[in-house]
């Protein structure tokens, strides 16, 4: 069985550690990845804190952002061959078989989901680790393909933190002639921004001060509002047509659903710990509608890399060795990243 080395958080709150593991051997239908990076997600973060208040499974190895080298196949295999650039994103496999499954919209497994770490391997019926570890073993039909006009440090970012607003972005119509607000500037905002522009739509970027005004022009918005003026809520009343709700921490929906059109949705992404509240009159006198989404379909996600692919969109990362996961961790805690971190696997490697 293939043998990697990782960390993984032994204890709710505590900070990561090495831990070796031993992949499962891999199938006519698997591919054996060597890691090369894997981006920091925030969700990475509330999961080894506990904050979803899930019954989590010690020792943890966050991570579901992952690229790497094809280094084998099963002999099934058709879609990728070693030397291959490949990627895994926030679930390694499905049910199949469900109606949502079937649709390619695995996210939504009416069956069983198994998530990239924290589930339950089909295979060996052993915890599932993620990617903050030098390899993986997964089945093809749950790997993307990368091109190679992406850098493998800012692709990682994609399997997560790109997909997980492309897709309402797509779902929610934001194109030409769509005004969208990215409400919090972080991993997942400032794909958002880059993806939403590419889209053809007007962007404008909500964040909790100015602090990242340049940033957000560059990244292709044309405004960012700061919310911590009272008067952005009231310039920017009734004027969007989606808002996708990125932001980490507890915050007010009423205030953002009021920035929204007459039917226009504000879009959840976000998953803070704490549950929120809305008040109705805020969607009922405009029929807006506050819904959610979650990542997306592997049919989805391979249009993503290519979308990102063929407009050179990659995300602006922050590479760190393994080492500093924990420092990373808590910068992320004060907002203090511009705007992934990425791990290079090499530092475990040594
Ligand atoms: P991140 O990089 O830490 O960014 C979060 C951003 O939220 C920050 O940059 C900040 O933006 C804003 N923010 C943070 N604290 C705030 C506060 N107290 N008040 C207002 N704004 C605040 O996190 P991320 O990796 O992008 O993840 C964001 C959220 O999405 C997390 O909850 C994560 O678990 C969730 N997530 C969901 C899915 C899904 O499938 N639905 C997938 C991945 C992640 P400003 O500086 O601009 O204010
Ligand atoms: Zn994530
Ligand atoms: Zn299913």
């Amino acid at each position: 069985m293939p043998s990697a080395k990782a960390y993984a958080a032994h204890q709710s709150k505590e900070p990561l550690k090495p831990f070796d593991l031993q992949r499962r051997e891999p199938g006519p239908h698997d591919v054996l990845i060597d890691i090369h990076f894997c981006g920091v997600c925030h969700s990475d973060l509330h999961q080894v804190r506990g904050e979803w208040g899930f019954d989590n499974a010690y020792p943890m190895v966050p991570g579901h952002e992952i690229v790497g080298k094809v280094e084998a196949v099963g002999n099934k295999v058709s879609k990728f061959k070693p030397g291959d650039t490949a990627g895994v994103g926030v679930f390694v496999d499905s049910c199949r078989s469900c109606p949502s499954c079937k649709e390619g919209l695995e996210q939504y497994c009416e069956g069983v989901i198994t998530w990239t770490y924290g589930g339950v391997e089909k295979e060996t019926g052993k915890p599932t680790y993620g990617g903050y570890s030098t390899k993986v073993v997964v089945d093809e039909n749950y790997a993307l393909k990368i091109s190679p006009k992406l850098k493998p440090q800012e692709a990682a970012p994609l399997l997560c933190a790109g997909i997980t607003t492309y897709s309402p972005l797509k779902q929610w119509g934001a194109g030409p002639g769509k005004k969208v607000g990215v409400l919090g500037l972080g991993g997942l905002g400032h794909m958002g921004v880059k993806l939403a522009a590419a889209m053809g739509a007007e962007v404008t970027v909500l964040s909790s001060s100015s602090k990242k005004k340049d940033d957000a022009a560059r990244l292709g918005a044309k405004a960012l509002a700061d919310m911590s003026n009272p008067k952005s809520f009231s310039d920017l009343a009734g004027f969007f047509d989606l808002i996708v709700d990125t932001v980490s921490a507890d915050h007010d929906l009423t205030k953002y659903a009021e920035l929204l059109k007459r039917d226009g949705t504000l879009a959840l992404v976000g998953l803070p710990a704490k549950a929120p509240s809305i008040v109705p009159f805020a969607l009922t006198g405009k029929r807006r509608k506050v819904s959610g989404s979650q990542v997306g379909g592997v049919m989805e996600t391979q249009e993503m890399l290519d979308f990102c692919a063929a407009k050179g969109l990659g995300a602006d990362v922050e590479v760190i060795p393994m080492q500093k996961i924990n420092e990373a961790f808590e910068r992320m805690l004060k907002n203090d990243v511009r705007y992934r971190f990425v791990i290079d696997m090499v530092s475990l490697k040594a």
